[in-house]
C-alpha cells in the first residue's frame, strides 16, 4: 500500500526508468518527467529545472521515489535536508528495476519500509536498507514506539543508537506503554530489562520528564526518553480563559508533577465547554483530542476533590478530576489519578483554569488500526503474491499459525510483533486481531493459501459483524493467495479444467450430514472434486465414506491425487484411482484431487479434458 506514505511524489528521467516505475501500484500518482519524454501516458511534465522543481515538491511530500543516477539525487536532495525527523523518505529505484536503495530518513521519515515495500512490487528487485538496525535485525531505538504512537523526548539519539550498532548493552526502564515490542527481539538484542551496571546505553520509557535536563545530567550514559501517551488532562475553566492561560497551566503543573506533556493523550472536560474558544484553539494547535462529558455521567465518578460550588453551577462535583478519569478509562483497563486537581491563575490574564491528570493502564495510539486478510499461498515463498509480500513487510503485527509464520520469516521486518496461537484457536487469532486494530495497530492475519477458502479472513469478518463494525474502522483489506486445490492440482498436471469444486472433510464445524449431502451432489455432477482436511488423527472415517460416496457413481479407475505440503520442503505427492486409494497414506496436510469421468492419466500427468465432448451421462 504506497498511498499509506501519501503524499508521495515519484521523478524518473528516462523511458526505461518510467516503465519501471510503471510497475508500482501507483494508481493515481502521476510520475513527474522531463519534457524530452513528454508523450508518456500516466506522467506529468516538469518545465523547470529539476532542482527547482524538487525544491517546489519538497515539502509537500512525505516520500520521493526517484528512477535516476543516486549520485544525481544525492546533489538534488543535499540543498534541501534539514534534518531527519523532519525531512521525507527518499528512496532510489534503478532503472532496470534491480534495486530499490532506502537513502535518506530510513527510520523516522519511513524510507526503509518505502523501500522494502517498492520492492516486492517489482519482480526480482532487492531493498538496500543499510542501517545498522536493520542489519542487525533490530528495530530502530528511534522508531521503536512509532507502532503505538508514543512521542521522542528528548535524548541523544545518535549515541544510543551507535551503542546499539557497536553491540553495547542498552538498559531499558519502562514504566509505561505496551511491552509487546519486547517480544520477538533476536536473541542477540542489546536491551537490558534489569537493574544493570555494564550498559552503556539507556532507553526511558515514561511519561515523566528527565529528572534533570538531560545535557546536564550527572549519568555520563547517553540516553534518550519515548514517552507513551498514557496522560490524560481533565480541566475546568471559567468562560473566556486564554489559550495561554490553559497552555501556562499544563505546563506548569507538568513541570511540578515532573511529568512530561509529550506524554499527553488528550484532554477531557465537561460538554458545557465543547465551544470554549481558549480551549478549542489550545488542543487545535497542540493536535490533542478533545472529550467532553455530561454533568449527569460526570457526577458518577468518585473524585478525591469534590466541590459543592462546582456542582451548584454546572451541576457535577468534579469536572476536571472526573473527566480525566472518564478519559482514561477509554482504553477499558482502568487507570488512576495521578495529579488531583489544581486551580491556576495567571497575573494579567482573565479567570482560572483547573487542571487534574490521570494515568491510562494503556497508551493511546491515535490512529485506526487496519487488518489486512493475506492468503499466503500454499507455502513456498515464490508462490505468494507480491501484493501479500508488500502486506506483510508493511504492518506492525502478524498474526499467524506458527507453521505458517515460520514459511514467511525471511520476509518478517526487524521490530514487527510477531504472534503466533495453536492451530484451534483460530477464533481467539481473530479476536485478538480485532482488539489490536481497534487500539490502533496495523495487523496482517495470515492464512495458508487463500485467506477467504477455509481461511482466517472469514472468521475475522464474522467477528467484526458480531461486535457491530461499521465496516470502515477498522478498515479490511483482503490479499488472496494461490488456494490448496490450485497448488495441488499444477503439481500434477491439469486435473481442475472444468467444473470442479472444493469440499472440506472436517465435521467440526459443519454437521456430517451436509457434508455427506455435497458428497453425494459432487459426485453424481461429475465435477471434478478437491478435498481439503480430508483426515486427521481423530478424524478417520470420513474419507472412508467419502471414497464409498463416490465408488457409487464414478468408475472405480477413475484418477486420485494426493498431494501433500503442495510446494513445501516436505512435499509429496501420490497418483492412485479411488478404489486403490488407502487414506492411511493421507492427513491435514494433504489436498486430494478427485477426477471426472474423463480424467484420465498420462505419462504420470493427471488431465481433465477443456471440453464435455468425452462425457458418458449426460
Ligand atoms: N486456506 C487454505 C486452506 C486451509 S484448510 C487454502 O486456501 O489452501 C487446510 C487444508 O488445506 C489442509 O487440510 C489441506 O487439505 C489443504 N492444504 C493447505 N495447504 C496445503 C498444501 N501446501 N498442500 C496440500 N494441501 C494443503
Amino acid at each position: 500500500m504506497l498511498a499509506d506514505f501519501s503524499p508521495f511524489a515519484i521523478i524518473a528521467t528516462s523511458l526505461a526508468g518510467v516503465k519501471t516505475i510503471q510497475k508500482l501500484d501507483i494508481e493515481n500518482t502521476e510520475i513527474w518527467v522531463p519534457e524530452s519524454l513528454q508523450e508518456l501516458r500516466g506522467t506529468r511534465v516538469y518545465r523547470e529545472s529539476l532542482k527547482s522543481h524538487l525544491a517546489n515538491l519538497w515539502q509537500y511530500h512525505r516520500a520521493f521515489i526517484f528512477c535516476l543516477a543516486t549520485g544525481a539525487v544525492v546533489r538534488l536532495i543535499a540543498p534541501l535536508l534539514q534534518n531527519k525527523s523532519i525531512d521525507p523518505a527518499v528512496v532510489v529505484v534503478d532503472e532496470s528495476g534491480k534495486f530499490s536503495i532506502s537513502l535518506c530518513s530510513g527510520h523516522q521519515g519511513g524510507g526503509d519500509n518505502l523501500a522494502r515495500l517498492i520492492a516486492t512490487q517489482i519482480p526480482d528487485c532487492l531493498p538496500i536498507i543499510m542501517g545498522s538496525a536493520n542489519n542487525l535485525d533490530l528495530p530502530g531505538i528511534d522508531i521503536l514506539g512509532v507502532p503505538f504512537g508514543w512521542n521522542r523526548g528528548e535524548g541523544d539519539w545518535t549515541g544510543v543508537s551507535a551503542v546499539a550498532a557497536c553491540g553495547g548493552k542498552i538498559q531499558v526502564i519502562q514504566e509505561v506503554g505496551s511491552k509487546l515490542w519486547q517480544n520477538h527481539l533476536p536473541d542477540s538484542h542489546p536491551f537490558d530489562f534489569d537493574e544493570s551496571n555494564n550498559s552503556q546505553g539507556q532507553i526511558f520509557i515514561t511519561a515523566s520528564s528527565p529528572l534533570i535536563p538531560l545535557p546536564l545530567s550527572s549519568s555520563s550514559l547517553p540516553s534518550v526518553y519515548w514517552h507513551p501517551k498514557v496522560l490524560w488532562v481533565g480541566i475546568g475553566c471559567e468562560r473566556g480563559v486564554s489559550q495561554k492561560l490553559i497552555s501556562t497551566a499544563i505546563t506548569e503543573i507538568f513541570k511540578q508533577s515532573s511529568l512530561s506533556e509529550a506524554a499527553i493523550a488528550g484532554i477531557a472536560t465537561i460538554d458545557l465547554k465543547c465551544d470554549e474558544v481558549g480551549l478549542l484553539e489550545f488542543c487545535q494547535h497542540r493536535n490533542l483530542l478533545l472529550l467532553t462529558y455530561s454533568a449527569e455521567v460526570l457526577q458518577t465518578v468518585a473524585v478525591p476533590n469534590p466541590s459543592n460550588a462546582v456542582e451548584s453551577e454546572v451541576g457535577t462535583p468534579s469536572v476536571a478530576e472526573a473527566a480525566a478519569l472518564l478519559a482514561q478509562k477509554q482504553d477499558r483497563e482502568e487507570g488512576h489519578l495521578i495529579v488531583p486537581k489544581q486551580i491556576f491563575r495567571l497575573s494579567g490574564e482573565l479567570g482560572a483554569v483547573t487542571v487534574a491528570v490521570a494515568q491510562g493502564k494503556q497508551e493511546y495510539i491515535g490512529s485506526n488500526g487496519k487488518i489486512l486478510l493475506v492468503g499466503m499461498g500454499p507455502g513456498s515463498l515464490l508462490q505468494m503474491t507480491p501484493a501479500a509480500r508488500g502486506a506483510i513487510s508493511v504492518v506492525d503485527v502478524v498474526i499467524g499459525y506458527g507453521l505458517y509464520i515460520d514459511l514467511i520469516t525471511p520476509i518478517l521486518r526487524p521490530g514487527q510483533i510477531i504472534e503466533t496461537l495453536p492451530i484451534s484457536h483460530e477464533r481467539e487469532r481473530a479476536n485478538r486481531a480485532i482488539e489490536l486494530a481497534e487500539w490502533g495497530l496495523n495487523i496482517a492475519v495470515v492464512s495458508s493459501g487463500d485467506c477467504g477458502i477455509y481461511g482466517m479472513g472469514g472468521l475475522v469478518l464474522e467477528e467484526l459483524k458480531n461486535r457491530g463494525w461499521d465496516g470502515k474502522v477498522p478498515e479490511i483489506q483482503v490479499f488472496p493467495g494461490l488456494t490448496a486445490l490450485q497448488a495441488a492440482a499444477a503439481r500434477v498436471g491439469t486435473p481442475l479444467m472444468h467444473d470442479f469444486c472444493a469440499i472440506s472433510l472436517s465435521d467440526l464445524l459443519t454437521p456430517w450430514e451436509l457434508i455427506e449431502k455435497r458428497l453425494e451432489a459432487a459426485a453424481l455432477g461429475d465435477f471434478v472434486v478437491a478435498l481439503y482436511n480430508p483426515r486427521s488423527q481423530n478424524r478417520t472415517q470420513q474419507l472412508i465414506i467419502a471414497r464409498d460416496i463416490f465408488l457409487k457413481y464414478r468408475n472405480r479407475n477413475t484418477p486420485v491425487a494426493l498431494v501433500k505440503s503442495a510446494y513445501r520442503e516436505d512435499e509429496q505427492i501420490i497418483l492412485t484411482t479411488i478404489e486403490k486409494l488407502l487414506p492411511s497414506s493421507v492427513n491435514m496436510l494433504t489436498t486430494l484431487l478427485i477426477g471426472n469421468q474423463s480424467t484420465y492419466m498420462y505419462e504420470n500427468w493427471m488431465i481433465t479434458p477443456r471440453g464435455y465432448s468425452g462425457f458418458k451421462n449426460i
